[in-house]
């Protein structure tokens, strides 16, 4: 199985090292190449505009438009705002791949990132540090979208079909669950396109 880390800004090294702690090798995304031959996608956090502007530029998105409703995609904060359908007050690129509106920067500047505990309803994920660093606002959630975690009152970790998105950096931890809930992901996606 190739999971694939968009690598063209942002933190993807760390998002690599996770990968590789759970015993796969990781593809580093930049060209539609190896965008074809990734079994899923991380986005990770970073600088939304520049992901999206650079996405563009390299020619990425014919390729995922193509792959995208058998791709599943895991996107850490600036990678959540990548996949929603609304970015409130803001006229940028994104793949709209969730049902959901984000407020960017909703949790303060740079200087006002912060750790939570998060607690997951799910076994498998459990509870987990959260780490908020600019962090991205889901301000709303379409029905389709299911809230695996929440903390203070507004979702922080959702799925929606094969997509998975967070408003904290779990990659930024040494805690792998959220990670390996992925891959699972993956392996049930690559499981029902073979069947
Ligand atoms: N504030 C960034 C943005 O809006 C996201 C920050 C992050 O990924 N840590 O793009």
């Amino acid at each position: 199985m190739k999971i694939g880390i968009l690598a063209l800004q942002g933190d993807f090294s760390k998002h690599g090292e996770h990968i590789q702690k759970l015993g796969l090798d990781p593809l580093y995304v930049r060209t539609p190449a190896d965008l074809e031959s990734a079994d899923g996608l991380i986005i990770p956090g970073g600088e939304s505009t520049t992901i999206g502007k650079l996405f563009v530029d390299f020619g990425l998105t014919e390729t995922f438009i193509k792959r995208k409703t058998t791709l599943p995609v895991f996107g850490t904060c600036a990678g959540m705002i990548m996949m929603a359908k609304e970015i409130i007050g803001r006229d940028q690129f994104s793949l709209n791949l969730m049902d959901i509106s984000i407020e960017r920067n909703a949790y303060g500047r740079q200087i006002d990132s912060f750790e939570a505990e998060i607690n997951t309803g799910i076994a498998s994920l459990g509870t987990v540090q959260g780490v908020f660093i600019r962090a991205p606002r889901i301000s709303r959630t379409g029905q389709e979208v299911e809230i695996l975690a929440s903390f203070e009152d507004f979702p922080v970790l959702i799925r929606q079909k094969n997509y998975l998105a967070a408003s904290f950096h779990p990659e930024l931890t040494e805690n792998l669950n959220i990670h390996r809930y992925f891959i699972d992901m993956v392996n049930s996606t690559l499981e029902s396109n073979n069947a």
